[in-house]
């Protein structure tokens, strides 16, 4: 099987669906990359497939289309990108600028991890196991993220839940880190 190379120029994988999201800034410091947050998501809850997370960290979700998206539609948020069930990519925000995925959240005793990390959403819930589409590919871009950004070694892939204990409890139950940390190696 051959498969399409994946490169990051200029903070942007080459081979993925690219969707700007305005909920970004710039990083205190873009040599300062050194952390990738694991996290899961679904909207509506529990439910897969669909433009709503698109919409979501895009700004533009229709809080009448669901009781849900009342609470959530006017949070700004995002992530630098979303791995969906049938494990393709899209890209919300430029790798070097900080997206607004972790919150209020601490690694290592330092806070605010949203300045230091890359943040990278599966299409999933605590409910469901995620696909092997969504593991190869994930591995695939955490392979690609670690050679553009060296600083971001195995030690420094976390799930959202180890930076924001408490609050936080995604990946989840289902989300196998000894599979993933063992297909890093490879
Ligand atoms: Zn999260």
């Amino acid at each position: 099987m051959t498969e399409k190379t994946q490169a990051i120029q200029q903070g942007w994988l080459t081979d993925a669906r690219r969707l700007p999201s305005p909920h970004y800034d710039k990083r205190p410091n873009r040599q300062d990359i050194s952390l990738l947050i694991i996290h899961y998501i679904s909207l509506p809850p529990e439910e897969f497939g669909g433009h709503y997370i698109d919409d979501f960290f895009q700004g533009k979700l229709n809080p009448a289309q669901h009781p849900y998206f009342e609470e959530i539609a006017t949070l700004r948020v995002s992530a630098h990108c979303l791995i969906n069930r049938q494990g393709e990519i899209t890209q919300y925000v430029n790798f070097d600028d900080r997206a607004w995925h972790a919150g209020v959240s601490q690694f290592e005793g330092r806070e605010k991890c949203n300045d230091f990390s890359i943040g990278i959403e599966l299409e999933g819930s605590n409910q469901q196991p995620f696909t092997e589409a969504q593991y190869h590919a994930l591995v695939k871009l955490t392979k690609t993220v670690m050679a553009s950004y060296p600083q971001i070694t195995l030690q420094r892939i976390v799930g959202h839940c180890d930076v924001a204990p408490g609050r936080k409890i995604d990946p989840g139950q289902y989300f196998d880190w000894q599979a993933y940390r063992q297909a890093l190696q490879r």
